[in-house]
């Protein structure tokens, strides 16, 4: 009785010319990243993705996907931008595990971006509002420009440094969780500001209050002095 299931196994191959050629030694050097072993997978007609990056339990050798269609001359000429900007979002997914699209992936995937520097355009144009996706707030901008700046900021600062991708990110996932603990005790912190200020403003009132009692007092004294003095100065005249 033949076997009727298909059965697939990953094995090791030469990297194709085209990935080869875009994601160099040197360009990796320059990053200062660990090269992140690749599985080319050919996305189905209707697939949404051109690389993912699974749990590191449900791979043999930690190794992200990309779609070997970014690769082989099909509908497309492969283009070297397009796949170092796959790469290079997947390899953060690699390095940031837990953290799906927040301000700390965007800030790594910054990162990178801006240490590849010119591949016919600055990478750093790749790196988008899609790697912060799950921190977009239209309801609340405010929460979300404090989370786009903060990565913005740390990534630019980081990228000048000597310290390699894996350095930063654990500075990223460090910083991050102390950025996130002082952004959620804003409401707390606003809350204790609006206190200060309205018992300031109260204090005010207050003085603002005793200082018109003490002139009426002393409008009473002059006035009530003047008569007095009227009083007295009749009765020697007169007296
Ligand atoms: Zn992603």
């Amino acid at each position: 009785m033949s076997a009727d299931v298909i059965t697939l196994r990953q094995v090791q191959v030469e990297p194709p010319p085209e990935f080869a050629a875009a994601v160099t030694p040197e360009l990796l050097q320059k990053i200062g990243l660990q090269p992140v072993p690749v599985l080319f997978l050919c996305a189905s007609g209707e697939a949404d993705w051109q690389g993912f990056c699974s749990s590191s339990e449900f791979t043999e050798l930690s190794e992200i996907v990309l779609d070997s269609k970014l690769v082989e001359p099909s509908v497309y000429k492969p283009k070297p931008s397009r796949i170092v900007h796959v790469y290079l979002h997947e390899c953060a997914h690699r390095l940031l595990p837990g953290h799906g699209h927040d301000a700390a992936l965007f800030c790594l995937s910054l990162l990178l971006h801006l240490r590849a520097g010119k591949i016919g355009r600055h990478m750093w144009f790749a790196a988008s509002l899609y790697d912060i996706q799950d921190d977009v707030e239209f309801e609340k901008p405010e929460p979300f420009l404090k989370r786009f700046g903060w990565a913005w900021r740390l990534a630019t600062e980081l990228a000048e440094t000597e310290k390699t991708a894996e350095q930063c990110t654990a500075i990223i996932t460090e910083k991050h969780k102390e950025f996130c603990a002082w952004l959620d005790a804003a409401p707390e912190r606003e809350g204790a500001v609006q206190q200060r200020r309205t018992a300031a403003v109260q204090q005010q009132k207050n003085l603002e209050s005793a200082l018109a009692d003490a002139r009426a007092d002393r409008l009473m004294f002059f006035v009530f002095g003047a008569v007095a003095g009227l009083v007295v100065a009749t009765f020697f005249l007169w007296g």
